[in-house]
Formats: C-alpha cells, sequence, structure tokens
C-alpha cells in the first residue's frame, strides 16, 4: 500500500549515492593534485612528503577510477576510504608530533595538518559513514589526535625539562575548534535525518489520505482535487475533459443474500476491473459506498462513452464469487465555461436515467 512511498524513497536514496560518487571524485581529484605539487615543492629531506606523497597520489587516483565504476557498491569505497584517509592523516601527525623535533618549530606545518586534514576528516566521517558509525569515528578520530599531542607534550617535557608554551595554547585552540566542528556536523547530520523521517512520513500520510483502504482507488478527497485541476486545464486550453459515474446494480440485494463480507469483496474486484481498464492517464476513483467515479481528460462525449461500455463489459465478465454483477454508467462532457456541480449533476441523471431504462448500461449517449 505504501509503495510509492517507498519508490520514492529508493529513488532519493540513489539520487544521493549519485551526488556522493561526483563529489568524492571532484574531491579525490583535487586531492591528487593537491598531493602532486606538494611533492613537487617539498622541503628537502620531508621524509613523509617524499616517500608517502608518491604512494598517496596513486591511491586518489585508483579511488577516482573505482568511483567510476557505476556498477560498484559505494559504502565499501567510502569505509576504504576513510580508513586510509584516517590512516594518512593521524599518521602524519604522529610523525609531526614525535619525531619532526621541537614542537614550538613545527607549529605552521601542525596547523596545516590539524585545522584542514582534522577538520576534513570529522566532517568526512559523517558524510562517508552511517550516521552513528560516524559520530564514533569523528569522536575517536579526535581522541586520538588528542592522545598524540598529549604524548608529544609529555615526552618534550621530560626530555627537554621546558613547557612549549606557544604549542601547548595553540593545540588547545585546534581542539577547541575540532570539537565544535565535530559538534555542528553532529547537530546538522541529525537534522538533516530528522527532515528526511519527517518527509518519509508525510509521504505515507499523504497516500493515506487520498487512498481508499479498501479498494486501493484514489478516494473522493483526491477525486475531487483532480477534477478540480483537469477542469482548469480543460478551460484554459479548450480541451475536452469527461466523467463517467458507475453506481452498481441492487448492490442492496447482494449484500442482503450473501452479507457485507461478500459485498465487501464484490467492491474490491470492481475496483480492480476498473483500474485495469481506464488508460493511464484517467483516474479510477471510489466516490462513495458502491459508486465510482471515472475522470477522463483529453476526452469527449464518444471515447467517453466507449470508455464506459468497456468497463461495463469487464464487470459483467467478472462474475466474482460466481455472482452475476453488473454496473449503470452516466457519462457527461464538459460544456465550455461550466462549474463541477453542474457536471456531476448531468452524470447523475444519466445514470439515473439509465437505472430506469433497465439498469447494466450507459446513459448520456443519446
Ligand atoms: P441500484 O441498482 O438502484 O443502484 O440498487 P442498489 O441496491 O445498488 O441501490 P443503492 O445504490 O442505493 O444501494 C447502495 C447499497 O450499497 C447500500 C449499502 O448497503 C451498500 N453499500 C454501500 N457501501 C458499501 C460497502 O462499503 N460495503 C458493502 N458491503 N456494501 C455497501
Ligand atoms: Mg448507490
Ligand atoms: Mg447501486
Amino acid at each position: 500500500m505504501h509503495s510509492h512511498a517507498m519508490n520514492e524513497a529508493r529513488a532519493e536514496q540513489l539520487r544521493l549515492e549519485w551526488r556522493k560518487r561526483v563529489v568524492y571524485q571532484v574531491a579525490s581529484a583535487f586531492a591528487a593534485v593537491v598531493t602532486a605539487l606538494s611533492w613537487v615543492t617539498r622541503e628537502p629531506g620531508d621524509v613523509i612528503v617524499e616517500r608517502g606523497y608518491p604512494f598517496l597520489l596513486l591511491v586518489l587516483l585508483v579511488f577516482v577510477a573505482l568511483l567510476r565504476q557505476r556498477h560498484l557498491r559505494l559504502w565499501p569505497i567510502e569505509i576504504t576510504m576513510f580508513g586510509i584517509l584516517t590512516f594518512v592523516v593521524l599518521g602524519r601527525l604522529a610523525w609531526h608530533l614525535h619525531f619532526a623535533g621541537s614542537l614550538d618549530e613545527h607549529l605552521l606545518v601542525l596547523a596545516g595538518a590539524h585545522y584542514w586534514s582534522v577538520g576534513a576528516l570529522v566532517v568526512g566521517s559523517f558524510v562517508m559513514l552511517d550516521r552513528r558509525v560516524g559520530a564514533m569515528a569523528a569522536t575517536g578520530v579526535l581522541l586520538v589526535s588528542l592522545l598524540l599531542v598529549v604524548t608529544s607534550v609529555w615526552v618534550e617535557v621530560t626530555t627537554t625539562g621546558t613547557m612549549p608554551t606557544d604549542a601547548v595554547l595553540y593545540l588547545v585552540r585546534v581542539h577547541g575548534f575540532l570539537a565544535a566542528l565535530l559538534a555542528l556536523t553532529a547537530a546538522v547530520s541529525g537534522m538533516r535525518r530528522d527532515l528526511h523521517r519527517a518527509l518519509a512520513r508525510a509521504e505515507i500520510l499523504n497516500e493515506r489520505a487520498t487512498t481508499d483502504p479498501m479498494t486501493g482507488l484514489a478516494n473522493r478527497w483526491a477525486g475531487q482535487e483532480r477534477l478540480a485541476r483537469e477542469r482548469s486545464a480543460a478551460h484554459r486550453y479548450s480541451r475536452p475533459l469527461a466523467i463517467v459515474l458507475v453506481d452498481l446494480d441492487n448492490f442492496k440485494a447482494i449484500n442482503d443474500q450473501h452479507g457485507h463480507v461478500v459485498g465487501d469483496g464484490v467492491l474490491e474486484v470492481v475496483a480492480d476491473v476498473l483500474r485495469r481498464t481506464v488508460r493511464e492517464v484517467d483516474l479510477a476513483v471510489r466516490w462513495g459506498g458502491e459508486e465510482f467515479l471515472i475522470i477522463a481528460p483529453d476526452t469527449g462525449i464518444e471515447a467517453a462513452g466507449q470508455l464506459a461500455e468497456r468497463c461495463r463489459t469487464a464487470i459483467a465478465d467478472e462474475q466474482p464469487d460466481g455472482l452475476l454483477v453488473t454496473a449503470t454508467f452516466g457519462v457527461a462532457e464538459l460544456r465550455r465555461g461550466e462549474e463541477l456541480d453542474d457536471l456531476m449533476r448531468r452524470a447523475d441523471r444519466h445514470l439515473y436515467g439509465a437505472k430506469d431504462d433497465g439498469r447494466d448500461r450507459v446513459g448520456g449517449m443519446s
């Protein structure tokens, strides 16, 4: 019953994946260019850049190639990408904090590594991983970074006997910033999830509000709305519009003789027949108890009469539960400037004329 809402959600999911693929490819290509430039302009003796960056460049190019393979699923690529990025960023940080000499002398390099790389990891974890796993990964990255800082300060204090004051102040500020970034990203990600839930729920509620639960046809409310829209369009573009009112014959007798449950089953079968028989552009509506309405846009009275006749024979041929069920039809075509009430009244008059003439027929075609 909610298949429409589910299809919408699936389509939205696919659109999101496609956008992510594009963003990852652009980001990887950009990072590859930056990596190549960093390698070319490297400081002599920077072992990490000299040895590590060619490898990083290769990894980034492999990712661009993988992301272009539409048949490969996205999430394994995302997790691998996130793992390698985390390794590279934290590894570089560890090297700078522990093996590159005095902390105070390395603040500028650290600033780049910290603000940009760890910041990108924090935000990226929410984009590339599932929300909850992403929050844990980002927190983990932040904790590891903090641990690397604390140990490097501790090592420097114990080996040189002096506190690297600038570095400590700076690192406190960096981690304050990263924590704020983490909180902000988590909040945005939470709002996004809430919004998606609300939209999915609204989709389901809308489907419920416009569908007749018993037959699955459009309900009267949805029918009225569509009819108003089609009337406006018909007048504006001078196109014909026809309606077909359907009322089952002697339905009270079917209920009386076989019970309401059988009566309900007959209604479901008739609804199925109508759904199958009308064209794609038409709308079959459960108008009331055992009355249906077919809205036929771009349809004149002749074609509407043929449509009604097709439905009439289809219902009479169906014989649900072995019962001979028939229906009577009233057709009407919208007149220039006519109100919907008047159109409905004419279809109703034609229907009751046909009932008077003996039922199981189409009225209004004279
Ligand atoms: P006619 O050929 O003149 O239309 O005769 P009829 O017996 O069909 O008369 P009418 O259209 O006035 O009857 C409506 C009946 O349909 C009354 C009610 O018991 C029955 N009905 C309406 N809605 C439902 C429903 O949802 N389920 C069932 N089982 N019966 C319904
Ligand atoms: Mg009736
Ligand atoms: Mg009836």
